[in-house]
């Protein structure tokens, strides 16, 4: 560890990692050069603490694999030659317009990410949209939030998680279903047991394995993989049989209870426990202690997500909640905790699904107000969607896709079933890859590189999962001839003004300045307008919606934006919660209750592979180790993928702790050393996903109808013995 001693100046910034929002002082010796970091004790969302990503963060600033220059090549596979910037810029733009021009302009597709900062969404979405021209664009958060933002805009009209991590301190019951917090978000989990140490509440956890945050709980539901809509319509059978429901509430603010009545009657409990393997008597109990709280909350990361019905899964779960009146009000909520730092950044402000500050691509009106401001004709975008990530490799495959450009997203490694991933790379005509490392795996299949800087050498915004606004500021320069994505969006803009001649402001605070003001009247709840760089900075955070009508108000009580007495007084903090008033973002004001009946769509065990094969994170590492693979000490406590294995079918099967076995599926296999633990069940398997080569190799990936999310987590494997020699 660095002496604090060494320390000149310490530097706000915000954790660049996982959707916490951590905020960071950068500490930086005599010579300007950075030695450690801290979390920021005057920020309310980890008030002086980080995890041991935060803490290590950084280290990334010179890490091994960064890239340094632009490359480029002929033919993927041969070695790259050093570029500059006009050369590989113009080369790649020439390419866009060549391949468009042959094969029509939806022929090209961008992926970008939830790693950048929101101004970098913003621009690329205007360049992508406004200038290439296509809806092909969408973010890696197709991967992780894609069935949160489907289920939200179909329960309550509009995306946005309606709670905050200031729940845990009001809620009388929190239910935890498929979210591990101690491992993947450890700051909220610290949040929430500090909440609980304080105020005994039940803290109930649904997962098939008994993951950290379960061994913590005070009820674990180890329910069948895949089956958390016959849990919950169960649930919902016994809240409206025993009449345990709000019906105020019901009344006032939500449609559809008759339609979700009907279909919940057959789900009786006694029946649903050979569905779902929890008990009759258990799921009365929970049903019961639910409902009778005076506020309860729900929160949900990847194990509702990543499923083929995980948008059924976020509506069900908003079901529960709005049955039970908990919406809204205190420690009653629906908060879908978010993966990655900006996965909310794309959500709000671009993906192939909407246009910028929630608006609707569909919409006319939408798409005239977007294309007015940007000064182009919005015919020039039309109104279908494009694809998601998930549908673009298939289209690569097909030939419909020709080009393509991956901006801090590593497919090779992230997406399910890697053999056809590894065949649609193969087809692609040219790829350009902008990424910090020049290492990373996609990268063998790129044409061009461009060297991105990292996180704190860029400036702009993140919004985290309880749509909290808050500020980067660049602690250092880029390295070497790496440059900040919003610069290399706003370098590729000047190369296409020939098809659109729009302004693109050349700092980031001229772009959050654009959004500002289109956040104004979307009638939706994502207002920026009341939002400055200034008074983010001044109160560590600002959560949306916050209006200039209310900054201003705030100013007139607490007068102008100063740093230090807004911190002092937590002043300009905005809203914390969603839809207190009740009215939601539908055309009717109400919540939509949404009947959600079962299918069983998983690839499930049978006698030819007879485990479920589960994917899911570890602590240290993030993704698919790009940044944290190069951190000494997150390698050290988790250096190699590993199997979870119950010991009694290892004993079965012969195998030891830490043996090597071939995990085999249909799509492919893996090699990984056994580790025995009772954290999964004798027909269950659980494999990090950060590792390349590893369990995505085996992973099916069928794609919810709604989100077009993948689902990791119920595929069906066999194991097969290896020589230990
Ligand atoms: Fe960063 Fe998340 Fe850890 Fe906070 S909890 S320090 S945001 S990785």
């Amino acid at each position: 560890s660095i002496p604090v001693k060494a320390v000149k100046e310490w530097k706000y910034t915000t954790c660049n990692y996982c959707s916490t929002g951590c905020a960071i002082e950068i500490g930086l010796n005599e010579a300007g050069k950075i030695v450690t970091s801290r979390g920021h004790a005057g920020a309310d969302v980890n008030r002086g603490k980080l995890c041991i990503k935060g803490l290590l963060e950084h280290e990334l600033f010179d890490s091994p694999g960064r890239g340094t220059m632009p490359l480029m090549r002929d033919k993927a596979h041969l070695p790259f030659q050093p570029t500059s910037w006009d050369k590989a810029l113009d080369h790649t733009a020439a390419k866009i317009k060549e391949i468009q021009d042959k094969y029509g302009r939806d022929s090209f597709a961008v992926v970008s990410t939830g790693q950048l900062l929101t101004e970098e969404f913003y621009t690329l979405g205007k360049l992508v949209r406004g200038q290439i021209g296509t809806n092909n664009y969408d973010g890696n958060t197709t991967l992780c939030m894609a069935s949160a933002v489907s289920g939200y805009k179909r329960s309550f009209g509009s995306d946005g998680p309606p709670g905050c991590y200031g729940d845990f301190e009001h809620t009388h019951c929190l239910m935890a279903f498929g979210s591990n917090l101690p491992e993947q978000h450890p700051i909220i989990y610290w949040r929430l047991k500090e909440a609980l140490e304080k105020r005994k509440f039940p803290l109930i956890v649904v997962d098939p394995r008994v993951t950290m945050l379960a061994q913590f709980a005070d009820i674990h539901l180890p329910l069948t993989p895949g089956t958390d809509c016959v849990l919950i319509n169960s649930m919902m059978h016994v809240i409206l049989k025993e009449g345990l429901q709000d019906q105020a509430y019901i009344d006032a603010h939500t449609q559809g209870i008759d339609e979700l009545r009907a279909l919940v009657a057959d789900y009786d409990p006694k029946t649903a426990q050979h569905v779902c393997g929890i008990s009759e008597d258990m799921i009365r109990t929970v049903a019961r202690l639910y409902a009778s709280a005076p506020a309860a909350m729900s929160i949900w990361t990847m194990g509702i997500n990543q499923s083929t019905h995980g948008s059924d899964g976020v509506v069900n779960i908003n079901n529960l909640n709005l049955i039970t009146g908990n919406i809204g009000k205190p420690g009653g909520t629906s908060l879908s905790i978010t993966g990655q730092c900006n996965a909310m950044g794309t959500r709000e402000w671009s993906s192939c699904s909407g246009l910028p500050g929630y608006r609707v691509l569909e919409k006319e009106k939408d798409r005239k107000t977007v294309a007015d401001f940007w000064g182009i004709d919005e015919s020039f975008f039309p109104p279908k969607r494009g694809l998601t990530q998930t549908d673009i490799f298939p289209a690569i495959e097909t030939g419909q896709i020709k080009g393509l450009w991956l901006v801090a997203t590593n497919p090779m490694t992230s997406m399910p079933n890697q053999p056809r991933i590894r065949k649609a790379m193969e087809n692609l005509e040219f790829l350009v890859v902008q990424d910090v490392y020049e290492d990373v795996e996609t990268n063998q299949y790129s044409h061009v590189y461009f060297p991105a800087a990292v996180w704190a050498e860029k400036e702009g915004c993140h919004t985290n999962t309880e749509r909290r606004v808050n500020l980067t500021r660049n602690v250092l320069p880029a390295y070497a001839d790496s440059k900040p994505d919003f610069w290399i969006f706003n370098e590729m803009a000047k190369r296409f003004q020939d098809r659109n001649a729009i302004h693109f402001p050349e700092k980031p605070e001229g772009a959050f300045e654009e959004m500002r003001k289109l956040s104004v009247g979307t009638g939706r709840t994502l207002d920026i307008s009341g939002m400055s760089y200034d008074r983010i900075e001044a109160a560590r955070g600002i959560q949306w919606p916050y209006s200039e009508a209310q900054a201003q108000a705030d100013e007139a009580r607490v007068g102008p934006a100063g740093a230090t007495q807004m911190l002092e007084r937590q002043d300009f903090l905005g809203n914390p919660r969603l839809y207190t008033d009740g009215h939601f973002q539908t055309d009717s004001g109400r919540a939509n209750l949404i009947p959600v009946r079962f299918v069983n769509n998983n690839e499930c065990p049978d006698a030819e592979y007879p485990f479920w094969l589960n994917s899911g994170r570890v602590v240290e590492h993030f993704h698919t180790r790009t940044r944290t693979g190069k951190i000494g000490n997150c390698n050290k406590y988790s250096p190699t993928p590993y199997m979870e294995m119950n010991p009694d079918a290892a004993a079965e099967l012969g195998l030891e702790h830490q043996s090597y076995v071939r995990v085999v599926s249909r799509r492919g296999d893996a090699v990984v050393m056994v580790q025995l633990t009772h954290r999964v069940g004798r027909n269950m398997l659980f494999i990090p996903f950060h590792f390349h080569d590893c369990v995505n190799r085996l992973t099916l990936g069928l794609l919810d109808p709604y989100s077009r999310q993948p689902a990791f987590k119920q595929n069906a494997a066999r194991i097969e013995k290896i020589d230990q020699q």
